[in-house]
């Protein structure tokens, strides 16, 4: 062994306590960096210190740190979610109404969306989550109680809740949203009235849940489409790998490259500071960090998942 080099411990070995309370402390001087979005007025009130981080590996070791059992508004990263609904319910012809492809604009451009015709570069920004929230709500008249109960399901907690005064909020300041969605009506991408995919949109970007909840309902995408808890059978095995495809390629905003570059593995944020991750065959961990970073990522989040992979040796790379 070259000197200096540290022996790797086996991902049996890796005691993740430690290293998620090694992490806590490390980031400690970061929160006081980000701004919290200030866009939905419900948002700006959550305090900066709050951090929170949780891991769960698929063969059932978990850990958590901070504030891992209070709830917050997981804003984009309910996205992940409806996708995985509309790709189960539509299949690839999903594919047809969006893309799948890094935008390289804000989440919330309207710019790409005129002169590619209506077809929204990836499901992750916002023009994208509307097809696809459309594509739930089209199916089933209760769409909106179909995408809480899905995240339910997946976290295995009931108590999981739209968090109203976040979606009245974000309704009253949603003019973006309404463009958006008004503009994909325009082009005949949208079935649904746009009052009510925006109404289910606004819901399920509103759903509050913890980090310990987050983990839980994305491990089936670290565990080839099966539920880590209940050992369901969520996706397909190829679903789950092109979920994760689409969140490395499109997650992180416009900072894609430079979080794959830091971090290295498929991950999707929100602007309610929180991160969900996955190592695909090995662990899903969330973060959740309210100040953001210019672009719109938690940035203390973003350091802490970089420690993270950087300590445990892993990523997809
Ligand atoms: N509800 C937010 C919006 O549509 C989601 C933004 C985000 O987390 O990326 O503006």
């Amino acid at each position: 062994m070259p000197s200096g080099s540290k022996r790797r411990k086996s991902d049996r070995q890796i005691d993740f306590q430690t290293v998620l309370d090694g992490i806590a402390k490390a980031v400690k001087g970061d929160l006081k960096k980000g701004r919290v979005a200030t866009y939905i007025p419900a948002l700006a009130r959550v305090p900066k210190s709050k951090f929170a981080m949780a891991v769960l590996c698929n063969d059932g070791r978990q850990a958590a740190c901070g504030d891992a059992d209070e709830a917050f508004s997981i804003q984009s990263v309910s996205k992940v979610f409806t996708l995985t609904m509309a790709l189960r319910a539509e299949g690839t012809s999903l594919w047809r109404r969006v893309g799948r492809e890094p935008s390289g604009n804000r989440f919330n451009s309207l710019i790409q969306l005129e002169y590619e015709l209506g077809i929204p570069r990836n499901p992750l920004i916002n023009a994208g989550a509307h097809v696809v929230t459309d594509s739930v709500v089209n199916r089933d008249p209760n769409g909106k109680q179909a995408i809480l109960d899905h995240v339910r399901r997946l976290a295995g907690n009931k108590k999981i809740k739209f968090d109203e005064e976040v979606a009245r909020s974000e309704r009253a300041a949603g003019h973006w949203n309404a463009a958006i969605a008004n503009f994909l009506k325009a082009h005949g991408n949208l079935k649904s009235d746009v009052d009510r995919v925006l109404d289910a949109y606004f819901h399920q970007c509103s759903i509050a849940m913890s980090c310990r909840d987050l983990v839980r309902a994305g491990s089936f995408l670290a565990n080839r489409g099966v539920d880590q808890r209940t050992g369901e059978r969520i996706t397909t095995v190829r679903e789950s790998k092109r979920i994760n495809a689409v969140m490395m390629t499109c997650g992180l905003y416009d900072a894609v490259g430079s979080f794959a570059y830091r971090v290295g593995i498929p991950a999707k944020s929100g602007v309610g500071g929180g991160i969900l991750g996955i190592i695909p065959g090995f662990l899903a961990v969330a973060v959740w960090s309210p100040g953001l970073d210019a672009t719109g990522n938690s940035l203390a989040g973003v350091k802490a998942l970089e420690l993270f992979t950087t300590r445990i040796h892993k990523s997809v790379f």
